[in-house]
């Protein structure tokens, strides 16, 4: 059966995790797991040059890890990810297949030289969540506003985007019922 594993890449709050679980079951409709026995340290992906880790040397720990998997994988992580071509990514994934990394670290209002705010911070992580999960369910980016599949480039359009898919991207997750 279809599940989704969430493996912390620390450092990273569990409780973060766990706070992740019943939104998401309800959001795939799918099992949630946090896979606390399969963390691993995001010192494998860091780049001295940068200063921050490659999501895709997550990604690809994270497929090391769980040879002949059948669910998805979710990577959670508290430090800064990137990619060459770009400055930083708040997550990525791979297009209907089976891995998935999402950060926190730009999604804390303490980024941005504010007060922190753990609702809101919470709120930004699900999104982003449900948005590299959907990557991995085959989805590509919605054009509504209000679909959680919408991309966001700054953490100001992480908070004006919806927390769920639209109506479109949800029919479009195989094996979603309604
Ligand atoms: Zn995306
Ligand atoms: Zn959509």
């Amino acid at each position: 059966m279809q599940s989704i594993k969430l493996v912390p890449v620390l450092p990273v709050s569990i409780d973060l995790l766990r706070s992740l679980c019943a939104p998401l079951e309800a959001e795939y409709r799918l099992p949630v797991r946090v896979d606390a026995a399969h963390a691993f340290d995001s010192e494998c992906a860091f780049d001295v040059s940068r200063g921050q880790c490659n999501s895709s040397v997550v990604l690809a720990e994270l497929l090391r890890l769980f040879p002949g998997h059948d669910g998805k994988l979710l990577a959670i992580t508290s430090v800064d990810l990137f990619i060459p071509v770009l400055t930083f990514v708040f997550g990525e994934a791979q297009l209907n297949d089976l891995a998935a990394v999402a950060s926190g670290c730009r999604l804390r209002e303490e980024f941005y030289g504010m007060a922190s705010d753990e609702g809101l911070f919470r709120e930004r992580v699900l999104k982003e969540a449900v948005h590299e999960l959907g990557h991995t369910f085959g989805l590509l980016h919605c054009r509504d506003f209000n679909c959680v599949m919408h991309s966001s480039t700054s953490v100001d359009e992480v908070d004006i985007k919806g927390a769920h898919l639209c109506a479109q991207c949800a029919a479009a997750v195989p094996g979603r019922r309604l």
